[in-house]
């Protein structure tokens, strides 16, 4: 039965990738039927990958063209079919991630808790409206003791301006803990280390790593915050090829997004940690 399942899935993921089809795969990912969900695993990454399963390097040039909507985070996942409810073992709050990504965690996380390590997701897809509200609130606080510049470089330490934030995906998860010195130590540490070890080989990957090391630009080092590269890689590429400055508006101080000391797309947006070349290998 699992296997009639199995190609009736790919048929309709390779074939189609219809509104029907996605909402068959999404009661798949919410049913309780992990076997079959490991089963489709592979054609999973075959449709979000563009049949370049065989490349090396996830930029695949089938990948089909991202809604700049979608990119920017002005979507409903909630009603969105591409979008699932994390499974209550996960997370004790109603978080959203896509689908794929949602399949290759609860394949990560079967294989941490084998190593009695509990991955738990703290958060998931936030729209731009969630963002906005995070952003106006911490601007408000803000901007009564600082300048404008000032303001946005404070909130910038750990959110992401609305329009810019790799949430908006349903790619990043932030596990565990919020804050850095919870994986220093203890449990926290021997959760940090399996991931290090483990999480390219389910396409998760640690985005702001330590600055001094790698010495990107943006956000502050974050243990906690692993995005799925097959998928996220594609949106950033996107991102930088469609979407300008004056699509990031509509909230305070979006003017100064591309002031020459934010330039947000490049030093923020573009400022990750770039050694994934292990977790592009998952996808040979
Ligand atoms: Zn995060």
């Amino acid at each position: 039965m699992s296997k009639l399942i199995v190609c009736f899935l790919s048929i309709c993921l390779i074939s189609c990738n219809s509104e029907n089809d996605t909402k068959i795969l999404r009661k798949a990912v919410q049913s309780s039927d992990l076997q079959t969900l490991q089963n489709i695993d592979s054609l999973l990454q075959i449709a979000s990958l563009g049949n370049s399963t065989k490349s090396k390097v996830v930029k695949s040039v089938n990948f089909k063209k991202i809604d700049k909507n979608i990119l920017l985070g002005k979507l409903d996942y909630k009603k969105d079919s591409n979008f699932s409810i994390v499974n209550t073992k996960y997370s004790s709050k109603t978080i959203y991630l896509r689908n794929e990504v949602l399949l290759k965690f609860d394949e990560m996380y079967n294989a941490a808790l084998k190593d009695s390590i509990k991955l738990l997701i703290i958060s998931g897809t936030r729209s731009f409206n969630h963002q906005k509200h995070i952003w106006d609130r911490k601007w408000a606080k803000n901007i009564m003791k600082m300048d404008s510049i000032s303001t946005i470089k404070e909130i910038l330490k750990y959110s992401s301006m609305p329009s810019t934030s790799r949430h908006h995906w349903g790619t990043d998860i932030d596990l565990n803990n919020l804050q850095n010195s919870y994986f220093e130590k203890g449990e926290g540490k021997k959760i940090f280390d399996w991931l290090v070890k483990n999480a390219f080989k389910y396409g998760f990957h640690m985005t702001y790593d330590n600055q001094e090391e790698s010495k990107r630009t943006g956000y502050k080092m974050e243990k906690w915050h692993w995005s799925y590269m097959p998928i996220s890689e594609q949106y950033l590429l996107q991102f930088n090829q469609y979407i300008k400055y004056e699509d990031i508006c509509y909230f305070k101080g979006s003017k100064f997004a591309c002031h020459e000391d934010i330039d947000i797309i490049k030093n923020f947006v573009n400022g990750i940690n770039t050694d994934f070349k292990k977790t592009i290998n998952v996808t040979e």
